[in-house]
């Protein structure tokens, strides 16, 4: 049987229970250290208490694990999360990983520009932290974070980057060398189809990757195309209504598991416990729109509605707790 490493030890696939595929704890964006005054006033006490009553609002809520996607140039703290979770007793697991080209660290997209980093360096970067842990932590991921966003190419048309390539094959690579699985992150819901495509060209199965984010559209046939190709898609952003309303993704989910696919969806909002350096204040309209993003919306308010709806406690089961199982199980 196939042990996931945690932050704070191992489980079992069984284990898992009912998972949130898709939720950070804490999130500073690439160049963080730079906004030192800001930074000076970081409460990490503070953070832990705000993340942990999330979590434990969360455990009674009868969630298990929490999954953290965060890249390691986002701030990734795997020692924050470990004791969010020790604090808790909410099951944690990160990832490594790194962020798309426009809002990721610099660093490697500096050395791989100067021919000084590639992938399979990346790939045995990944591969070490999944096997070793996180620098002297001793913390290990259990899965790998690539993504792509829409800069766009000479034809001005939206593509994966040559450095998001790196990555993506890299995470390819690290996969199958150690048994991890995918996620990826996407921008308004694109590229999903030409990362598999990368993903098959280094052998990937897609059955072992979330194309993340993909709930962001309602088109269904999108949907369909990634599901059909055997990857799970993401709907793993409830709340987020600024992007889409959670009428269209329920209509979405809905229709969806309506025909049969609800053994390749997964669910989760893409929360953010705390944000290191400045927060995000959203104002105005944004703010409304925003009001439901936290992670336990799905629970409280969108589960009922999708048995209204119809939806069977056993389709719900499936994308919470057997989908994200046999994710890892590699089943
Ligand atoms: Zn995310």
């Amino acid at each position: 049987m196939r042990k996931i490493n945690t932050v704070t030890g191992t489980c079992t696939p069984q284990e898992l229970g009912t998972t949130l595929v898709h939720e950070h704890l804490l999130i500073a964006w690439a160049g963080w250290e730079a906004d030192s005054v800001v930074i000076k006033g970081f409460k990490r006490d503070e953070a832990l208490r705000v993340c942990v009553d999330r979590m434990q609002e969360l455990k009674s809520l009868g969630v298990d694990t929490f999954m953290d996607p965060c890249p390691s140039d986002l701030g990734r703290d795997v020692e924050f999360m470990a004791e969010a979770s020790s604090k808790s007793g909410l099951r944690v697991i990160c990832a490594t990983g790194l962020y798309k080209e426009d809002l990721g660290g610099t660093y490697f997209k500096f050395y791989h520009e100067i021919g000084a980093a590639n992938v399979s360096e990346i790939a045995d970067l990944y591969a070490q932290e999944l096997t070793d842990g996180v620098g002297d932590t001793g913390i290990k991921p259990a899965f790998i974070k690539c993504a792509t966003g829409v800069l766009k190419n000479q034809a001005g048309r939206p593509h994966i980057t040559p450095y998001e390539e790196m990555c993506l094959r890299a995470a390819a690579r690290a996969s199958k060398a150690t048994g991890a699985p995918i996620t990826t992150h996407t921008d308004e819901a694109m590229l999903g189809l030409e990362q598999l495509a990368i993903f098959a060209e280094e052998g990937v199965n897609p059955k072992d990757v979330i194309v993340g984010h993909t709930g962001d559209t309602s088109n269904l046939a999108y949907h369909a195309s990634i599901m059909d190709k055997g990857a799970y898609v993401g709907c793993d952003r409830f709340g987020l209504e600024m992007i889409l309303s959670d009428r269209l993704r329920l209509a979405t989910v809905i229709g969806l598991c309506g025909v049969g696919y609800e053994k390749q969806i997964v669910l989760s909002h893409d929360s953010v416990g705390c944000f290191k350096g400045r927060a995000m204040v959203m104002q105005g309209a944004a703010q409304l729109l925003t009001a439901n993003w936290h992670p336990t919306h799905l629970f409280k308010n969108l589960i009922p509605k999708m048995k209204e709806a119809g939806l069977s406690d056993a389709k719900i089961r499936t994308m919470l707790v057997d989908n994200p199982r046999r994710w890892f199980a590699g089943e």
